[in-house]
């Protein structure tokens, strides 16, 4: 049996000492404050054990992570409707890219690029009574855990400054690919990505994907199927133009945030989440996306 403790504890001892940390992310001001000292990592294992090392009781900014609560979330209310309005290939470009969207009719290529994450947030307000109550209880339920919440200074700090998420919102809606108001789907959005958890918090957030879309509660949210486009969707478009990088050096399906959160699993067998605020050049975070190789290198464990 692999002795996941100290697989965790040799990759920590690394992560503290290295020398080069990467850049935290400061186009949102309100994140250029976070010490990237911070290094936390987590697992839970599908027969219920945790492991952690680290800062991982430490609430960060889970961003884009949560593009992925919200795209379950659209798929139990929708299902397959999703398609129409957002595409399933990976972009190879940065996650705040334009001009692709002009080139696709307004079809943004993912749902993980934020053009396709708005679109997803504008499902979001279409069909949910209170959308950011009932967003922010879903995630709770998930997670079985009624602490989580917004961190509304992060989300006022990037409405302040997310002049490209404007613009591709409102090219979103010249395309007349978003229903509702610009202002409105990106109030929801802003909060969505400025949604603060803890490593152990977002592991068990997305047990479900790893269970065959039952949460830690044994709650039914999204069928096979449904766990199954996810998945696929995290492995082929969950790291922006580097999620080849991710899928051959990893070798797990994931999500990354520019808070420097990276939630990856093993369908059936874990979930694993890393904290380090430090980016690399693609936005992904440097040292969390070590610690994930050294991990799956020395348990044997990824998809491949
Ligand atoms: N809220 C961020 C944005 O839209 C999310 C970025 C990220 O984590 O990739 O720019």
């Amino acid at each position: 049996m692999t002795d996941f403790q100290a697989v965790l504890n040799s990759i920590y001892q690394d992560a503290i000492h290295a020398t080069d940390k990467g850049v935290v992310a400061s186009y949102i001001p309100e994140l250029a404050h976070v010490n990237k000292d911070n290094f936390a990592i987590q697992l839970r294992t599908a027969t219920g054990k945790t492991f952690g090392v680290g800062d991982y009781n430490t609430p960060f900014s889970i961003q884009s992570i949560s593009k992925v609560l919200a795209l379950s979330k659209a798929m139990s209310l929708i299902g397959e409707d999703i398609w129409k309005r957002v595409d399933v290939e990976p972009s190879g470009h940065p996650f705040n890219q334009l001009a692709l969207l002009e080139i696709e009719n307004g079809i943004p290529r993912n749902p993980f690029i934020n053009s396709g994450a708005i679109v997803i947030a504008d499902i979001l307000v279409s069909h949910l009574k209170n959308p950011k109550e009932d967003f922010l209880n879903y995630v709770r339920e998930l997670a079985g855990d009624t602490n989580i919440n917004y961190n509304i200074d992060v989300a006022k700090s990037e409405q302040s400054t997310g002049f490209k998420n404007f613009a591709a919102a409102n090219l979103l809606k010249s395309f007349k690919n978003l229903n509702n108001p610009v202002h409105v789907v990106l109030d929801f959005y802003f909060y969505q990505c400025a949604i603060e958890m803890t490593c152990s918090q977002l592991s068990d957030t997305f047990y479900l994907f790893a269970n065959n879309g039952k949460c830690l509660q044994n709650k039914l949210h999204i069928t096979d199927r449904q766990v199954k486009r996810v998945n696929a969707l995290m492995l082929t478009c969950g790291f922006y133009d580097e999620a080849g990088e991710f899928a051959f050096e990893v070798g797990l399906p994931g999500k990354s945030g520019v808070g420097g959160g990276i939630v990856a699993l093993l369908p059936d067998h874990f979930v694993i989440t890393t904290w380090s605020p430090g980016l690399n050049k693609k936005g992904n975070s440097k040292l969390g996306m070590q610690a994930l190789e050294q991990f799956t290198t020395k348990t044997k464990q990824s998809i491949f």
